[in-house]
């Protein structure tokens, strides 16, 4: 097969993007996650294999006890939620985020899945109700680890990844508030970095924790659970 000329100088700039260090996926536009196909931009995360682990763990608790409602918050593409709602029994799913711009995308994210979750610009759990279920993957590289990045990572949004001096900012303040807006034995899991995984279940002490590995054995999950 012969290329064009233009369809060979569009492949030099896309190959001059990818070269830049440019994620593959904001060059494709989508990726897949949970077998599903999300669009993806550089205002939110890229979906990862990482959080697949908390959704599967999610859908377990969610049939094993019965949970009927989530809320998914730091929702960035949506992919937590729309896997939720597509993969899961819930009545109710619902998404939030801080940037519109990531609410917008997840918007689009549901349309493509054929799924309908509630969408909210809000900040963390801040003017939410009560839900049985509660998720959140939110910013945890630690400041100092920042500038270490790989060359891909530092193209997402910082706002994605920044989690403060130890990277615990959003833990700390899920755990202020978290009881206000889960149901009792309602659930709540967080994706956690490499090693902080012992770290956030103490900011939970007198709960019931549960940490999950991920497939590479890395303490990746971290389950609350609320006295029924
Ligand atoms: N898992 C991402 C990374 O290490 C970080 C995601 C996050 O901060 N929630 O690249």
């Amino acid at each position: 097969m012969t290329l064009t000329p233009e369809q060979e100088a569009e492949l030099q700039r896309l190959l001059a993007r990818r070269l830049s260090g440019e994620p593959l996926q904001y060059i494709l536009g989508e990726w897949s996650f949970m077998g599903l196909d999300f669009y993806v931009n550089p205002y939110a995360l890229i979906p990862r294999q990482d959080t697949e682990t908390l959704v599967e763990k999610a859908l377990e608790l969610a049939e094993k006890l019965e949970l009927r409602t989530a809320l998914d918050v730091c929702t960035g593409t949506g992919c937590i939620a729309v896997s939720l709602k597509k993969l899961g029994r819930f009545t109710r799913v619902a998404a939030s985020d801080i940037s519109y711009e990531c609410m917008a995308l997840a918007g689009e994210n549901a349309r493509r899945s054929g799924v309908d979750i509630e969408l909210y610009v809000r900040d963390l759990l801040e003017g939410h109700g009560s839900y049985d279920l509660i998720t959140a993957n939110p910013p945890y590289i630690a400041d100092a680890e920042l500038p270490l990045l790989q060359e891909e990572v530092r193209h997402e949004p910082r706002l994605a990844l920044s989690g403060g001096a130890d990277g615990l900012d959003f833990y700390r303040r899920i755990a202020q508030s978290y009881k206000e807006h889960l149901s009792p034995g309602g659930v709540l899991l967080m994706e956690v970095g490499a090693g902080q995984a012992a770290s956030v279940a103490e900011l939970f002490a007198g709960c019931e924790t549960e940490l999950v590995r991920d497939i590479n054995g890395i303490e990746r999950v971290v389950t609350v659970r609320r006295r029924a």
